[in-house]
């Protein structure tokens, strides 16, 4: 934190604000995942409709009481043993759904410039190692100051305890000198204000309605493009 600047970091979600939104056929990921089950007897189907349905129960939980969970929560949820060696289909169902807006790399450099440190939250139940490999894969690994996978804490947004484990892993400590981005009115920009950030909404998402949770914010800003944050940003300074 330096004296002089009225912003330390800028942290951003990730689905449908690093990447693109794309509508995601759930019942195709839980065929998906079925094909990491290791249970002798298993019938494909009833996994399937187990992880379905555990992938409901967990991402509701998220919803109501912030309560993170991962890959392995899922399949316990559901009932299932798995082998994470055979996640391949499902990683690789997700696959096209993870490319870096190419529009980041060059903010993340321009928000550097500024003398702001950059960072990542993103409810997610995946390992932080899938993360880091798309952004590695798509060469912005190295701009990022700091990464937070709720997979690793115990909350997910909109908790205020998951904004703040991010500003730690960026070396922020006050909340009111970073700007947080992202594509949810509930997840990111509520839960943003509610924990003293700022907040820029990026509208582009279309948010499946048993997604929303129980308020929106009215976000401090509004980006049509990840471009544009930067504009926003130094406008702030
Ligand atoms: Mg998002």
């Amino acid at each position: 934190m330096s004296a002089g600047r009225a912003l330390d970091a800028v942290v951003f979600d990730w689905g449908g604000t690093l990447t693109r939104w794309h509508d995601v056929d759930f019942h195709a990921e839980s065929l998906a995942l079925a094909q990491a089950v290791v249970d002798v007897d298993h019938d494909v189907s009833v996994s399937q409709a187990r992880l379905h349905e555990a992938n409901q129960a967990i991402w509701g939980r998220s919803r109501d009481r912030q309560e993170s969970a991962t890959v392995a929560d899922l399949f316990a949820e559901a009932g299932l043993g798995h082998d994470p060696e055979l996640l391949t289909a499902y990683y690789e169902f997700w696959e096209p759904h993870t490319l870096t807006d190419p529009e980041a790399g060059p903010l993340f450099e321009r928000l550097h410039g500024l003398g702001l440190k950059v960072g990542v939250l993103s409810n997610t139940i995946w390992p932080s190692a899938w993360h880091d490999g798309f952004f590695r894969r798509d060469g912005v690994d190295h701009l990022l100051d700091g990464a937070v996978y709720t997979s690793e804490i115990p909350w997910t947004k909109p908790s205020p305890h998951a904004f703040r484990s991010a500003m730690a892993a960026v070396g922020a400590d006050d909340p009111a000198r970073c700007v947080y981005v992202g594509d949810r009115l509930f997840d990111d920009v509520w839960g943003a204000q509610s924990a003293g950030m700022r907040a820029i909404h990026i509208p582009l998402s279309t948010i499946p309605e048993d997604q929303l949770g129980h308020s929106e914010g009215r976000p401090d800003a509004v980006a049509h493009r990840l471009a544009e944050v930067g504009d926003l940003v130094e406008g702030w300074l």
